[in-house]
């Protein structure tokens, strides 16, 4: 019966056992030409492409538009991870660093590329498979976008919304702002009032940055990043904060960056640079997404489970994509603990949601 668990379950171990940290290029490759072979073994047409990021394609690609599938083999885990969170089995629970995020979503891919060998849908199946998505994808983007232009529809394998089935039919748009305070350093003691202090000028900015934010309308803003001055009894000339914007849609994606720019330090000596922005674009769900997560949602009932659709906080190579073809996310393998120390597969559930994607590149 397919899947083969089993089989599945050693092409993870092979894919894990390589850690892949974002910040290590050659790493990430290295996970990428394992893969390249897979895809190379299937008849796969290869590219390297600018950046790091790899394009296999399988069939015929058509100017009408085939399936494009999105994934990525970089972790969040530095060098050394599989050292004290090693790859173990517990019950029907897999653990290990990039099992859910999203190195399952890569093999269950290529169990179900194996089965469709010669009988690629129309317009073919176009992979990528992008080396920087956890630090939201510089490299890839442009990549991601041009090819999104030309899909009928793009499937995102990363894992399903945590300990769930639920597929991820929405996501918040994510920026980061980096604010950097040019104060006048002095000494504390003797002329306090010829300095003009830049962490003053980024506490009040602390506070006003996060006055922007409108949990009810879905926009959350967190620094999660402050650092400032060089001794204690210097009046601080330099601060900086790192700030995270999460939103559910554009029109407030402009309002914060408008807030945020409009920002001014209390002390006119002291002056503000504002740097970053938003990152990916909210991923709101339009009509033909909808359509496709509804087929998805049949699908899934013919198998013999339920699905739903949620809107959910964290980006992806998703976000690129949903305003240019109808996107659906969350089609890898299920389990828990995304960036963190529990990060698992649940065995259990994984061959019902590869034998869903199986259905969903043969009929969408
Ligand atoms: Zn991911």
């Amino acid at each position: 019966m397919f899947p083969d668990l089993q089989a599945m379950l050693a092409d993870l171990k092979t894919l894990v056992g390589i850690e892949s940290p974002s910040s290590d290029p050659l790493a990430v490759a290295q996970v990428m030409d394992v893969v390249e072979g897979w895809a190379r073994d299937l008849g796969a047409e290869t590219h390297a492409l600018p950046g790091g990021t790899r394009q296999f394609t399988f069939g015929d690609r058509d100017p009408g538009g085939g399936v494009l599938v999105l994934s990525h083999a970089d972790t969040v885990w530095p060098h050394g991870t599989l050292d004290r969170m090693p790859w173990r089995q517990e019950d029907d629970r897999l653990y290990g660093p990039g099992t859910y995020d999203m190195k399952a979503g890569i093999v269950g891919l290529f169990h179900v590329l194996r089965t469709m060998r010669g009988q690629w849908p129309v317009g073919g199946v176009t992979v990528l498979l992008t080396p920087d998505e956890e630090i939201g994808s510089p490299s890839s983007r442009g990549h991601i976008e041009a090819a999104a232009g030309n899909a009928r529809v793009v499937l995102v394998v990363e894992p399903p919304v945590a300990d769930s089935h639920n597929l991820k039919t929405g996501r918040k748009g994510t920026g980061t702002f980096t604010l950097r305070f040019h104060g006048v350093a002095s000494h504390a003691g003797n002329k306090p009032e010829l300095g003009a202090s830049a962490i003053t000028a980024a506490a009040e900015a602390v506070l006003a940055a996060q006055a922007l934010a409108r949990p009810e309308s879905g926009t959350t803003i967190s620094v999660g990043l402050i650092q400032g001055g060089s001794a204690v009894n210097v009046i601080p000339a330099s601060a900086q904060l790192e700030i995270d914007i999460r939103v559910a849609t554009l029109a407030e994606a402009e309002r914060v960056t408008q807030g945020i720019h409009a920002l001014q330090p209390g002390d006119p000596r002291v002056r503000l640079e504002v740097l970053g922005g938003l990152n990916r674009p909210p991923f709101e769900q339009t009509p033909r997404a909808l359509e496709l997560f509804h087929q998805t949602q049949a699908i899934a009932r013919e198998l013999g489970f339920e699905i739903g659709g949620e809107f959910v906080g964290g980006g992806s190579d998703g976000n690129f994509t949903a305003p240019l073809a109808p996107t659906l996310d969350g089609l890898g393998a299920p389990g828990d603990g995304a960036h963190a120390a529990h990060e698992h597969v649940r065995l259990d559930r994984w061959p019902d949601h590869v034998r869903l994607l199986q259905r969903l590149m043969q009929e969408a």
